[in-house]
């Protein structure tokens, strides 16, 4: 069996065999590897990219226990167990992303568990997520969401564009790149082989063991179990692309301000949350090192266009009327892998093949807390999903017309978000 090559940024460069591997060295690909890490497993990490490319060195921080359905909606659709069930997960998600700060001392991360506040445009809004709460607080025994005034949120933020908004307290902020850069460091401490720039070109099956052979173009990998954990950046090569059919990559995008002044920092967001708003077309924000971070889901052009950033600037000019002669100094984008039932799917694609995606825009703590179960059902260990579990690879229906369908979706949405209904 070859060793490991833990130099950083190299392509696999030699045959190597392993007990899994992982393609894909974002959150979902490097928890499933620190998994099997911690059970004694030899796993092989490989990424087309350098560390952190994807979605996981290009998110908002924003850390958050929710999933984009809410409990209530889970519950009336699928019953009060799941809603249980997802909750806890929910839950465990932020509880994975401290063990792997506390874990690899991860400080340059920066977690901060300062809680998230979610941010009413309307009375309606308020109403529906105060509602949320309560039915949180009644049916789950959770009492981490408390609602505020009009007059706390402006304080809270800055903003007097809010009507109110609830608080969730078991949340926070992360800078994403040194957590992904962090955890494969970590791993690479442990003989972890983790191979930037190295794109699996093909998959075949081993007949008889049901083992894996992935070519890459330099050299073959040989395994007995495989993790896909390629997520909104399956379609990078045709071995990964069935992948991608599973989900609707929907672009998001994100703005950085130039350095607050003294004042406005000291008035916007002093308590340095993570905060979201009740549009459709969702926008986030936070500061960083007295910088304001905004973000939100353009669907509009391809990734590295310009589009959809001056429409993020006017939103944040919209609610914090304070900067609007504040330069924008950074803009960036990436795609989020949103799934037609809007909850991450774990599962097996076959006999010898776990794949973990879907984290619809809030994967920091779930994909932590996935790729480790996608760990555990690959060695055949039966993690408890709950809805989560997927029973195979099922393609979202009519996927080659998705762009036009999220087109279409974006439009209506914020048509209904303009009207404020
Ligand atoms: C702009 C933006 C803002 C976001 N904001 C937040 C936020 O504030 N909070 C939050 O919780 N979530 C947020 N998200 C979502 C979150 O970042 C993702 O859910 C999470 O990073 C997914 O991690 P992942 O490991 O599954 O995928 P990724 O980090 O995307 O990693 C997938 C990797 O697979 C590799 N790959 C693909 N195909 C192949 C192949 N054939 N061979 C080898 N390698 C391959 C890619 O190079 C990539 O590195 C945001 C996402 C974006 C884009």
């Amino acid at each position: 069996m070859a060793g490991p090559d833990p130099t950083p940024g190299s392509a696999l460069a030699h045959d190597v065999t392993a007990d899994v591997a992982i393609i894909g060295a974002g959150y979902s690909g490097l928890a499933a590897a620190h998994a099997l890490q911690q059970r004694g497993v030899q796993a092989v990490v490989l990424d087309a990219n350098p560390i952190g490319w994807g979605a996981s060195g290009r998110n908002g921080g924003v850390v958050s226990s929710k999933f984009r359905l809410s409990f209530p909606a889970i519950a009336g659709l699928h019953g009060l167990d799941a809603a249980r069930t997802l909750h806890r997960l929910a839950h465990d998600g932020v509880r994975a992303v401290e063990r792997l700060v506390d874990e690899f001392k991860l400080d340059a991360a920066r977690l901060e568990h300062t809680g998230s506040l979610r941010c009413a445009h309307t009375d309606r809004a308020l109403r529906s997520i105060c509602a949320e709460a309560d039915w949180v607080r009644e049916q789950l025994g959770d009492a981490s969401m408390t609602v505020l005034s009009r007059h706390e949120i402006a304080q809270e933020t800055g903003s007097t564009a809010f009507v109110g908004g609830v608080l969730s307290a078991d949340a926070g902020t992360i800078l994403p790149l040194h957590y992904v850069r962090g955890i494969a460091r970590g791993l690479r401490a442990r003989d972890v082989g983790i191979h930037e720039n190295t794109p699996v070109l093909a998959l075949h099956r081993v007949d008889g063991n049901g083992g894996v052979i992935l070519r890459t173009p330099q050299a073959t990998v040989r395994a007995r179990r495989l993790i896909v954990a390629t997520n909104a950046y399956s379609d990078l090569t045709p071995a990964t692309a069935p992948y991608q059919r599973e989900l609707v990559p929907f672009r998001s995008a994100m703005i950085a301000t130039a350095r607050l002044s003294p004042a406005c920092d000291a008035r916007l967001m002093a308590n340095r949350r993570s905060y979201t708003e009740t549009r459709r077309m969702m926008k986030w924000f936070r500061k960083v090192d007295g910088r304001m971070l905004f973000g939100g889901r353009d669907a509009f052009g391809k990734e590295g266009q310009t589009t959809g950033f001056d429409a993020l600037r006017r939103a944040m000019v919209a609610l914090f009327p304070d900067l609007a002669d504040t330069p924008v100094e950074y803009q960036w984008s990436g795609y989020v892998g949103m799934t037609f039932n809007s909850l991450p799917h774990v599962g097996r694609a076959d006999d010898a093949t776990t794949f973990c995606l879907g984290y619809n825009g809030a994967g920091i703590a779930m994909a932590s807390l996935l790729g480790q179960h996608a760990a555990a059902l690959a060695l055949g260990e039966h993690p408890e999903l709950s809805l989560i579990a997927a029973p195979g690879l099922k393609p979202v229906p009519f996927h080659s017309l998705r762009a036009p369908g999220v087109r279409l979706v974006a439009a209506w949405y914020q048509f209904l978000d303009a009207v404020g209904a």
